[in-house]
């Protein structure tokens, strides 16, 4: 009975010195504890019988042989935390791997990828995806579930994963980490897409030695997951984008749309559809020929995918044709956007190889709102953004004209400013 005291008044000491609370004394030792002594009852028994307790001797060997025992016990359950932990991890990677596979955008990537790693590597406070762009780097970080976006060139330990293709952990480092600003302990793993390392998942902790070696593997393993994940997006965007534009091809365009107008009536908001047809330009092939036309193309998706916000999205619809999807945006605000990019394509003059005078361009704009339009289909109102286009043609070109619903047949249209 003294010893199982004893026992107990060190454990506790044990617990309270690694800065735990005393609740969870009572719940590591409580039950448990009354588990693990019952069982050992019959033993006891055994060993006061052999031992005969009166004498000193027999007092230290039992001493001794429960001391034994309890350290194989503290053992049998450390393992068994370690082995519960490892379960958890792997259903982590598990659960997340499947959703990993169907992100087929970057940012839903990033999103899965930092709820796994933050959730299974337990002191990590910040996390980054970080993809070679060019000649520098996209950093896409995460903190407290806020996810940030910006552009670097590579160094330091972020560089030496790049060229070693391989972990590089930085227990004790000072100074900005990449989604922390103060960050000590750092941990990247490579991720690489067809044998070349294009990517570098990273965690960071505000303290430093918090990563260990377990969390090593396990963002290893995360990694190849994402190197899965991005072969994937990379495959993707090979098909929804197209090639000479970099814009989504239309089949992507439609799905969006679809996408667009079914949240439109689940969240009650409200966005736009805009047609963007290039004016003339028939008559530019003709006089300047199909090598320019083609550069006349990739200037004006440009000019777009400057002008637009991150949720917008860009189409090539047609041969020269473009359509945008513009989430939460009014008729009069998708009419500010459009006569913003008119003027500046109209302002654009383009260099073509072999000729002195520079291109230029001209586009008509039409315009739809969903629920505003009263279009009942995604059908209908890119059919109703169409109309508006047609107008903008009959109406001289280098225009934008709005489709308004209480005026169906002769649509009020908006003079360019
Ligand atoms: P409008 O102002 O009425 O739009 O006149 P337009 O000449 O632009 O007429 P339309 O839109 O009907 O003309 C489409 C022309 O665009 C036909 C084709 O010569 C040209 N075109 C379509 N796709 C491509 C392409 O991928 N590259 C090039 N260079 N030209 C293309
Ligand atoms: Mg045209
Ligand atoms: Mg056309």
């Amino acid at each position: 009975c003294v010893f199982v005291i004893l026992h107990y008044a060190i454990q506790g000491v044990r617990i309270r010195l690694a800065g735990e609370r005393a609740g969870s004394y009572v719940t590591r030792m409580g039950l448990p504890g009354v588990i693990a002594e019952l069982s050992l009852l019959p033993l006891a028994a055994v060993v006061v019988f052999i031992y005969k307790p009166n004498s000193l001797l027999g007092l230290v060997l039992l001493g001794g042989t429960y001391l034994l025992i309890a350290f194989g016990f503290n053992r049998l359950s450390k393992a068994g935390t370690k082995l519960r932990k490892r379960v958890k991890e792997l259903e982590t990677l598990g659960a997340t791997s499947a959703r990993l596979a169907a992100s087929l955008h970057m940012h839903e990537l990033v999103d899965a990828r930092a709820e796994s790693a933050l959730k299974a590597i337990d002191g990590a406070e910040g996390l980054s995806l970080v993809r070679r762009s060019g000649d520098e780097m996209v950093v896409d970080s995460c903190v407290d579930g806020a996810f940030t976006s910006r552009r670097l060139a590579p160094s330091g330990a972020l560089a030496e994963v790049l060229e070693s293709d391989a972990t590089v952990h930085r227990p004790q480092q000072s100074g900005e980490g990449l989604a922390l600003d103060k960050a000590r302990s750092w941990l990247g793993a490579p991720v690489r897409v067809f044998g070349e390392v294009e990517a570098v998942l990273s965690v960071e902790a505000r303290r430093s030695n918090a990563f260990t070696a377990d969390d090593r593997s396990l963002l290893e393993g995360i990694a190849s997951q994402a190197s899965v994940a991005l072969q994937n997006v990379q495959h993707y965007e090979l098909a929804m984008v197209d090639g000479l534009t970099r814009l989504y091809v239309r089949r992507y365009f439609d799905a969006r749309l679809d996408e667009e107008f079914e949240r439109t009536r689940r969240f009650e908001t409200e966005f736009s559809v805009a047609m963007v047809d290039i004016d003339d330009f028939k008559q530019l092939n003709d006089t300047y020929g199909h090598e320019a036309g083609d550069i006349a193309l990739a200037e004006v998706a440009r000019v777009l995918l400057e002008e637009m916000r991150g949720i917008d999205t860009a189409a090539r619809y047609g041969g020269e044709e473009f359509a945008l999807v513009l989430p939460r945006t009014s008729l009069t605000e998708a009419y500010a956007l459009a006569e913003r990019i008119r003027v500046r394509l109209s302002e654009l003059r383009t260099a073509v190889p072999g000729r002195r005078e520079p291109l230029a361009v001209t586009a008509s704009f039409g315009i739809a709102a969903h629920p505003e339009s009263g279009a009942e289909s995604v059908a209908e109102l890119l059919r109703l953004a169409d109309r508006a286009l047609y107008r903008a043609k009959q109406m001289g070109k280098d225009r934008v004209e709005l489709y308004w619903s209480e005026d169906q047949d002769a649509a009020a249209s908006v003079k360019p400013v």
